[in-house]
């Protein structure tokens, strides 16, 4: 073989070579393509086709009710939440044990559907009883048993809820701050679910009291002093102190508004952390005035605010906060006391006391924890996603210290305790021009021994945080770490 022949030679082996390699990453590259392909079919087929076939507006859903008997819905401690009672002659009633205590976390499920009812529709109208008893209910004709949904809902903290709320009109949330478990789900006025279907008319029409809102996850607030954490916090990060001073003498007036302190009380020296313990307006509205307005707004948004909510719940209705460079001073202290144009959902507020228990992360609030079979088996389970940080850990510990400092020396020391140890900020919101009328407020979480819950109460007009939305709070921390 001559030269120029080994040189064709090595140039047909360098190109054949090239169009292997060539070959090799188009194989392993359709390889690829048909693995990621089998695999999100296994997925869909797990998981993804039970989410697209309960979407409510899917039609398929409600013929099977044709062939299952709807399954119930549980407490997560075991209590019967919802069920279905068949009578001889084969009609059904669906029966909510609790009347309105659950009306609007377990939802209705005649005249449309709500809640977890909702949410859980498809779980409860498929089964997955033993194969044989349902073989044997095909030859017979028979309905086979649905799955049962158990939710995180804690009975025991519902019915506190419900009892220490009395005949107020508001919500109360609480979540654990770890899982994103929501342990109760409160809103009044309540209705019974077990008898919608007659009401339904008069409940409609009643746009006064709006009994069907789920005033938890959809109504729309002045979060009051509570927004004080988000005033705070952008107060310290743009270089503020706990040790600043100011100077309170129950009024501010800047550009002819007068801010007032509540009950016109006069705080005179305090530092930030006093400040914030007693709620003291003059020196929060001083302290909004000295932020940057874009950073501001940066905050709330970075903690959910004009955000969708990270969450499985249907129709929760987003937050807004709006501030900007240039915006009238007026309007810039009535914000950072909580009033303004800022409006929240009580879950919102929830989950952020749950996020500074959580060092800044946010646990994704769920409520439906599994779906089991008629025989308790696991069916499928579910699980809090986790949303990240909204706030920095370094913050999260700034903030634990303003809140512990409210129960310590302030307006939440009725959560003082032996049992637990609580922080939180109280609220009294203004929502028209007579300043007497308040929203009463508490937002804020309490620990003992590695077990967490946070909570968020607003009750309608009642008056101050400290005497109306407090004593609920406490009622709830008592229940959650009663031995
Ligand atoms: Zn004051």
């Amino acid at each position: 073989m001559n030269r120029k022949s080994t040189r064709k030679k090595r140039t047909e082996n360098a190109g054949a070579s090239k169009r292997n390699l060539e070959l090799t990453v188009i194989t392993y590259g359709f390889l690829a393509i048909f693995i990621a392909m089998c695999l999100y079919f296994a997925y869909f087929l797990t998981f993804g086709a039970e989410d697209f076939i309960n979407n409510p507006y899917n039609a398929r859903v409600s013929q099977f009710s044709d062939d299952v008997i709807r399954g119930d819905v549980l407490s997560s401690d075991g209590e019967v939440l919802a069920t279905t009672q068949v009578a001889s002659d084969g009609s059904e009633t669906r029966v909510y044990p609790f009347g309105s205590t659950f009306a609007h976390a377990v939802g209705y499920n005649t005249n449309g559907k709500s809640g977890v009812e909702l949410d859980g529709n498809f779980n409860m109208l498929r089964s997955h009883s033993f194969a044989l008893t349902r073989l044997l209910n095909d030859f017979t004709d028979t309905k086979d048993q649905g799955d049962s949904v158990v939710t995180t809902l804690d009975a025991g903290m519902q019915k506190t809820a419900y009892n220490a709320f009395g005949s107020y009109r508001g919500a109360v949330v609480a979540i654990e701050p770890k899982t994103g478990k929501i342990l109760c789900l409160m809103s009044k006025p309540d209705f019974d679910p077990g008898s919608i279907a007659s009401n339904w008319e008069a409940l409609n029409s009643d746009s006064d009291s709006s009994v069907l809102l789920n005033r938890a996850t959809q109504g729309l607030y002045p979060p009051g002093s509570t927004f004080k954490i988000l005033t705070a916090l952008e107060y310290l990060n743009e270089g503020g102190k706990m040790s600043d001073a100011f100077d309170c003498g129950g009024t501010y007036t800047e550009n002819g508004y007068t801010i007032h302190c509540y009950g016109n009380t006069s705080h005179g020296n305090e530092d930030l952390k006093q400040a914030f313990a007693k709620s003291c307006n003059v020196a929060f509205s001083q302290a909004g005035l000295s932020l940057d307005l874009n950073k501001y707004k940066n905050l709330a948004d970075n903690m959910l605010f004009n955000n969708e909510l990270p969450t499985k719940l249907s129709n929760v209705k987003k937050s807004s906060f709006d501030l900007k460079k240039g915006d009238d001073p007026v309007l810039v202290m009535q914000t950072a006391i909580g009033q303004g144009d800022t409006l929240v959902t009580p879950l919102h507020m929830a989950m952020i006391a749950a996020a500074i228990e959580n060092d800044g992360i946010v646990m994704e609030p769920y409520i439906i924890d599994k779906v089991v079979n008629d025989n308790g088996d696991l069916v499928r389970p579910y699980f809090g996603d986790n949303y990240g940080a909204i706030i920095s850990s370094e913050d999260a510990k700034k903030l634990k210290k303003l809140m512990r400092a409210v129960v310590t020396d302030g307006t939440g020391s009725a959560l003082l305790s032996d049992n637990y140890k609580a922080f939180g900020k109280t609220g009294s919101a203004e929502y028209t021009s007579d300043k007497n009328a308040t929203h009463s407020w508490f937002v804020g979480f309490a620990k003992k021994d590695g077990k967490e819950v946070a909570v968020a109460v607003i009750m309608e007009g009642a008056g101050s945080g400290s005497a109306h939305a407090v004593p609920v709070a406490r009622a709830m921390f008592d229940n959650y770490f009663a031995e």
